[in-house]
């Protein structure tokens, strides 16, 4: 059979991405060796993984090693494991072709701050991680060599970096992975990838929790044996050393979930958060635990200060490390968080953990649900431990996150609603909880309002809260897209139920019964001129100056929902909704009188139209016919500037 062999052409979203790192990373070219050796270290640990059930995968190779070789002559670094490598197809999947999740996210980010490539902060594509081709900042072609393990098909596969790469079947004579960068030429001032100080600095700075030991062959002095020694003719030796070539491990391999608490510093806590993360920026905080019990496990978990780009992306990697003993179990461990922490990153270390664990063994493990519930219980107290300037920081980044553990996570409701931080028709900037909601609302008050909408200065001017603002009552202002999701979870805190400002009665004053047996007539007409747009015309309890306004039932959509909805392209139901209207505003009589001396009079089909068209415009909705709609304005006013 013919052995395979083709170039191809990177994807347009990789090969972008490639210029970005390149031309905006220069200042931070260590890096690549942190991803090659952080690759390296999860190579090993699938493989590590996949041992447990088929032990003879590792075969007489079972030293895990990841090994660095710098050639000053030829200019090259090679960064060298035995993990489980990959396969044509698995080369060809995950180096080149197909972008990970979040890459167009990312781009489309940059794009929209504006920021040029020759400026983007590193901080930005830390958020992201570099990965693999952050080996295209220092070398000037890129070469990947592997085997999968098992198999005995070796692939190689090469690149500039610029547009195309190829790939082609190969020999090698062990399982695992080799990258060999062939380094840009520097400068005399300039960083050598190929010194061993230099090497041995990125890895102590980046590397050394990596658990798997990193090494390289340093030229040592050795002592000569006596017999060996070369004498001359004073019978003096010539040399009592020579120089060896002599492997040595450049990382420490601490595992420092496993120390104690006291003797952890805050740099190391701060360096190993780096090291899970590949974030470049320090995390807001962490919790550091020893569970003891009938079962003793430790958690070390982190809450990042920035929120990465695929934060909403499903198949994104979740944080959390499982380890029993220090030995690697699994990376990205979900059965150990949920969706709605899924920003948390860590370790969580069982020792009493059963080494031969599959995922789905995983899931109904007692020991597992256990550190779970812990877990969450943890990260939930560390959240409304917080101080309020540094949760301030964590809610504008994962407010939304966490939110949707109220849809999920039905037995941490209460602290999860604890955690709500919203702006109120009261608090101007500031952002206020529930909790602090229930302690100023107003002694006859028995519900807590909220409105939802894109758009907050909408909101506070509402025509749907001008009787509750009348009444002094506190709205809660909900802008976020999630905040429909949880008022559909949350219909009550501390025993008071929360209320749509735009659905349903207020009950805020007992509606005046005369006055709407006066108008029934009147809005019955009106209901028949808008007939296919409405479902009922009432008097309204929610307006105090403006004329109209629409509502929905208790259990409606609202139109904030159906709007999301919408742009999200999916089809809305057709929710008809109500028209309120104010009978205690003056043109209300006006229309009234109207409508009894001339009930089939064409105005009143105008006036029907205009009352439904504002009530629209209050709440920051588009009329359906603008230009109809002004053209009734001009006739009005016109007739109104009549001298
Ligand atoms: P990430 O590590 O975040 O997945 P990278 O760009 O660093 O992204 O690597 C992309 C993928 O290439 C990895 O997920 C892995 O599947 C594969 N890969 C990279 N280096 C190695 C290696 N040394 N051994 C095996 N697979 C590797
Ligand atoms: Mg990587």
């Amino acid at each position: 059979m013919e052995s395979r062999k083709e170039t191809r052409q990177f994807k347009t979203e990789i090969q972008q991405l490639l210029n970005i790192i390149i031309n905006s990373l220069y200042s931070h070219k260590d890096i690549f060796l942190r991803e090659l050796i952080s690759n390296a270290s999860d190579a090993i640990d699938k493989l590590r993984f996949k041992s447990q059930t088929e032990p003879d995968i590792l075969g007489d190779d079972a030293e895990f090693k990841i090994r660095i070789i710098a050639d000053k002559d030829k200019n090259t670094l090679e960064v060298s494991d035995n993990g489980i490598g990959m396969s044509y197809d698995e080369v060809l999947e995950n180096i080149g072709t197909i972008a990970k999740s979040g890459t167009a996210d990312f781009l489309k980010a940059i794009e929209q701050s504006k920021t040029r490539e020759d400026v983007l902060t590193p901080e930005l594509i830390g958020q992201f991680g570099v990965g693999f081709y952050s080996s295209f900042i220092v070398a000037e072609k890129v070469e990947l060599i592997t085997r999968a393990a098992g198999s005995d098909k070796a692939v190689r596969w090469e690149s500039t970096g610029d547009g195309s790469f190829g790939i082609e079947e190969t020999v090698k004579d062990s399982r695992g992975t080799r990258v060999i960068l062939h380094l840009k030429k520097t400068e005399k001032d300039e960083e050598n990838f190929t010194e061993e100080w230099t090497i041995r600095n990125i890895i102590k700075k980046h590397s050394d929790f990596v658990a798997y030991p990193v090494v390289t062959d340093v030229e040592k002095d050795e002592p000569i044996p006596e017999k060996e020694q070369v004498l001359d003719k004073d019978n003096k030796p010539v040399n009592t050393t020579r120089k060896v070539r002599q492997e040595e491990t450049l990382n420490s391999m601490k595992a420092i979930w496993a120390r104690d608490k006291k003797d952890v510093s805050d740099e190391e806590y701060k360096e190993f958060y780096k090291h899970l993360s590949h974030d470049w920026n320090d995390p807001l905080t962490h919790v550091h635990l020893r569970l003891e019990g009938t079962t003793e496990y430790t958690m070390l978990l982190y809450i990042p200060s920035k929120a990465p780009f695929d934060m909403f992306h499903y198949e994104r990697k979740h944080g959390i490390q499982l380890y029993c003993k220090r030995v690697f179990i699994m990376e990205s461990c979900k059965e150990l968080l949920p969706e709605y922490l899924r920003f948390v990153k860590g370790v969580v270390d069982a020792p009493d953990l059963n080494l031969n664990v599959s995922r789905e063994i995983l899931q109904q493990d007692r020991l597992v649900k256990n550190i779970r519930k812990n877990v969450i219980k943890k990260i939930l107290e560390l959240l409304a431990g917080m101080d309020k300037e540094q949760y301030e920081k964590f809610y504008a980044e994962f407010g939304s996150v966490v939110k949707e553990g109220l849809h999920t996570d039905w037995e941490n409701k209460d602290k999860i609603a604890d955690l709500l931080r919203y702006k109120t028709s009261k608090s101007g900037d500031k952002f206020i909880s529930l909790q602090d909601y229930v302690s100023n609302m107003k002694a006859e008050q028995k519900e807590i309002y909220y409105i939802t909408g894109d758009n907050l200065s909408t909101l506070i001017n509402s025509p749907h809260l001008e009787s509750l603002k009348e009444k002094d009552y506190e709205v809660l202002l909900m802008t976020d897209p999630v905040d429909e999701w949880v008022t559909m979870s949350l219909t009550e805190y501390k025993e008071k139920k929360l209320r749509s400002a735009e659905k349903g009665e207020l009950e805020l004053d007992k509606a005046d019964d005369k006055k709407k047996d006066e108008y029934t007539a009147l809005f019955d007409c009106i209901k028949s001129n808008l007939e296919s747009k409405i479902k009922e015309v009432k008097q309204s309890s929610r307006l105090k100056e403006s004329l109209s306004c629409l509502s929905g039932d208790d259990y409606d959509m609202s139109a904030y929902m159906e709007k999301l909805l919408k742009a999200s392209g999916q089809k809305a139901p057709e929710v008809k909704r109500v028209l309120e209207l104010n009978v205690n505003h003056p043109v209300l009589p006006k229309i009234k009188a109207l409508f009894e001396k001339d009930k089939d009079s064409e105005k009143l089909k105008d006036y029907s139209s205009l009352l439904l068209d504002m009530a629209v415009i209050g709440e920051g909705g588009k009329v359906e016919n603008p230009s109809q709609f002004s053209k009734m304005v001009g006739e009005l006013m016109s007739e109104a500037l009549k001298v």
